[in-house]
Order: C-alpha cells, then sequence, then structure tokens
C-alpha cells in the first residue's frame, strides 16, 4: 500500500479530472477521510499531509478518537447511522452530521447543543434507492424534514447526503442532485454530500461537493465493526 500523503494526493487528482470533466471547479469539492476502524495515528498522518475533515461512523469510537486527538484542530463529521440515545455526545462534540433523517434526532441536536458552541452543521440523509437502506428520508418527504431543521436555532442545515447503491446507475446520482439543486436557493443549501473512493467521479458528475473518501485514503479497514 502506499503511503496516506501519496493516497490523498492521488484522491485529489481523480477529484480534479472528474471536476474538470464535468466543467466544474476541483476546489468545490472537499474531501472528508473516513477513517473508521483506523488508528488515530493514521488520523494524524492524514492531518500532516493537510487533511483536516473527518468522517466517523460509530459515535463511541469517534469518541475515543477525539480524545486521543485532542491536540489537533480536527473537524469531526458523523457519517454513520444516529440513534436518539446518542444524541447528546454527538451535539457536544460532533461538528456536522450527514445522517439526520427524523425530525426527532433533529430535535434532540438542536436540544443538547451546547449553549457556548455553535450551530451544529447537519444534512439530511435521502434514501433514493428504496428497499435498499433503511437509512435516509424519502425523496417525497425532504421538503418537510427540511422545514422543520430550518426553525432550529442550534442546527445550520447544510444540505444532503445520500449513499447510492452500489453500482448505481448515473441517472440516480442525477436524481440527487438534481434534488439538491431543487432545494439549494429555498433553504441556502452549500452542501451535497455524495460518493465514496468506488464512485466518487459518478458523485461529482452530478454536483457532489463533499465526497467521502475512505479505502482510497486509508486502505482496505481490517473488519467491519457493528454498529456501535
Ligand atoms: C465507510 C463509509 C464511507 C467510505 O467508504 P470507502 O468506500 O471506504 O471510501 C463513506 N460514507 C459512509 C457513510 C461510510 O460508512
Amino acid at each position: 500500500m502506499r503511503s496516506i500523503p501519496d493516497n490523498l494526493e492521488a484522491v485529489k487528482q481523480r477529484i480534479a479530472g472528474a471536476a474538470r470533466a464535468a466543467g466544474r471547479d476541483p476546489a468545490a469539492v472537499r474531501v472528508l477521510a473516513v477513517s473508521k476502524t483506523h488508528a488515530p495515528a493514521l488520523i494524524r498522518q492524514a492531518y500532516d499531509a493537510g487533511q483536516s475533515a473527518f468522517g466517523e461512523n460509530y459515535v463511541q469510537e469517534a469518541l475515543d478518537k477525539m480524545a486521543q486527538l485532542a491536540g489537533l484542530p480536527l473537524e469531526w463529521h458523523l457519517v454513520g447511522p444516529l440513534q436518539s440515545n446518542k444524541t447528546r455526545a454527538v451535539a457536544e462534540r460532533f461538528d456536522w452530521v450527514h445522517t439526520v433523517d427524523r425530525e426527532k434526532v433533529a430535535r434532540r441536536l438542536a436540544e443538547q447543543r451546547p449553549a457556548a458552541l455553535g450551530a451544529l452543521n447537519v444534512l439530511v440523509q435521502v434514501n433514493v434507492s428504496g428497499e435498499v437502506s433503511k437509512s435516509g428520508v424519502a425523496p417525497a418527504d425532504v421538503v418537510a424534514l427540511a422545514a422543520a431543521i430550518a426553525e432550529m436555532k442550534k442546527l445550520r442545515l447544510r444540505g444532503l447526503m445520500a449513499i447510492p447503491e452500489p453500482g448505481a446507475p448515473q441517472s440516480r446520482y442525477r436524481q440527487i442532485g438534481d434534488l439538491f439543486r431543487g432545494l439549494c436557493s429555498e433553504f441556502g443549501l452549500d452542501t451535497l454530500s455524495l460518493g465514496m473512493s468506488d464512485d466518487m467521479e459518478a458523485a461529482i458528475a452530478e454536483g457532489s461537493t463533499m465526497v467521502r473518501i475512505g479505502t482510497a485514503i486509508f486502505g482496505a479497514r481490517q473488519k467491519v465493526k457493528d454498529a456501535a
């Protein structure tokens, strides 16, 4: 396996190529390094190579890493499913949540966000693949949830997140991009979290502004943990 700095550089090259092919500015696509299952030492290597935004799936694992890396000015994103009994730690410790798909969870995050911190950045997770995934709100229900979140002062609605099923056709990415663009001006959105190691090109072609990259930066994950 190549080094993390080399991998990050290769990811940036892929992003730049995909952005140019789509007539987009490469700088309009952020990299979120998804570090789930990977040791804090690897996060530090990525940070030293210029990466400051990291995504984690499991709340407890993330809290452990935050404690070990407390000296670094990292931006933490929750990209895994969020149960309502875990919202307090998330409201207190994370900067972004990508997986809000219920008003109840949004309300708890807003209530539990400490007064001393700014608004928590949130994305509404959209389920465009029907039964394939149980996470995410149906496209028809996105507006209602977005409108509810927009009223919550301690949350800042930034946009949408989606995880197309493996091998999804390009039309799926377009559907998500169209949904995002349709809501941008009404809700002042600036973030479409779409695309992973294997499909970042398809996502960038349809307007992704944040790709969530694990394997292409850190290499293969050792094991898949049960949802914490
Ligand atoms: C693990 C994960 C990623 C990263 O996936 P790779 O294929 O390793 O790049 C991105 N998004 C979510 C929600 C994930 O759970």
